[in-house]
């Protein structure tokens, strides 16, 4: 039995993302004692991001073969099943069998989950939402993604594949989406979007600093610097946030809204603004909901892997 709690001590978790897989040890209340960060081959297909993921475990420092392991992988994926299925930034992902691929080359049970789902386990158990029983996190960055805790579970759903909120309709054939849907909320707020929008509409506006190249960080510095064009862009983009997360309010009921992904590094400047668009558009009876910042930030994914990895095997 001491044995068993010894090992457990420490899990890894794996996040894969599309430019880096990144791997760490840690600890069982959520220090990370140590990480990798590798490549993605994108476009060499699953054999060669198997074995990626070998690598950047084995050179982790410490001694691995008996820690219980957890891997992140961008969605859609069937997470009951373990079989990916099309993943957009990674080829030959469609309707592969990444659980039984990874049980097969660590010899062991690979917890396998989807992104948003363990950004929001690592929220839950090591950040910004310990103690919460009900919440919604919600990713921004090159996509929009989340996860939903429900009653102090994790919200799966049929296939595993709850809480894709970015994919939630915002516009009647509006803006073509990653999915290839049209009108999602990913496709208007997005750190891209954003991006996109601010470069259109800049051209027009000779008074502002900004270029048809500027990135959302030169978008966010102009608007601190005092930019008009670039707050008017920051303060419409805070506002489709906001009316995203209305609909995450009223979907969930949650008792808290945890922001993460790169466009929350500038979560200070947008919370007036999504704090606004809610208590405009929202139902009253959903206002009052609390809206942080998650504290992990780019590890939250690593953090919820190895967590739920311990779950796993406890
Ligand atoms: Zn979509």
């Amino acid at each position: 039995m001491v044995e068993i709690l010894m090992s457990q001590k420490y899990a890894i978790g794996v996040d894969i993302g599309g430019t880096q897989i990144r791997a760490a040890v840690v600890a069982s209340h959520g220090e990370i004692i140590d990480r990798v960060a590798l490549p993605t081959p994108a476009t060499q297909g699953p054999a060669a991001v198997l074995a990626q993921i070998l690598k950047a475990t084995q050179q982790l420092s410490q001694r691995t073969n008996d820690m219980p392991i957890g891997v992140a992988s961008p969605g859609p994926l069937d997470t009951k099943r373990g079989v990916t299925l099309g993943l957009p930034t990674i080829s030959g992902f469609d309707h592969f069998p990444f659980g039984d691929r990874l049980r097969e080359t660590f010899g062991r049970t690979v917890l396998l989950t989807h992104d948003g789902m363990a950004a929001a386990v690592g929220e839950w158990k090591f950040g910004a939402a310990q103690g919460f029983d009900d919440f919604v996190y919600v990713t921004v960055s090159t996509g929009i993604g989340g996860g939903v805790i429900a009653g102090g579970k994790i919200l799966e759903g049929r296939k595993g594949m709850a809480a894709h909120v970015g994919h939630i309709l915002i516009e009647m054939d509006g803006e073509l989406c990653n999915c290839g849907r049209k009108g999602c909320w990913e496709a208007y707020a997005s750190g891209p979007a954003f991006e996109k929008r601010t470069r259109l509409l800049v051209k027009t506006k000779s008074q502002s600093v900004l270029t048809e190249a500027s990135t959302a960080k030169d978008i966010f510095a102009a608007a601190a610097a005092g930019d008009a064009f670039a707050n008017e862009m920051v303060d419409h983009e805070a506002w489709l946030l906001g009316s995203g997360i209305v609909s995450l309010l009223h979907a969930y009921d949650p008792a808290l809204v945890v922001m993460g992904g790169g466009v929350s590094q500038n979560f200070d400047r947008l919370k007036a603004g999504i704090t606004h668009a809610i208590n405009t558009t929202a139902m009253e009876a959903f206002r009052d909901v609390p809206l942080r910042r998650a504290r992990n930030l780019g590890d939250s994914g690593l953090l919820g892997a190895a967590a739920m990895a311990f779950e796993n095997v406890l």
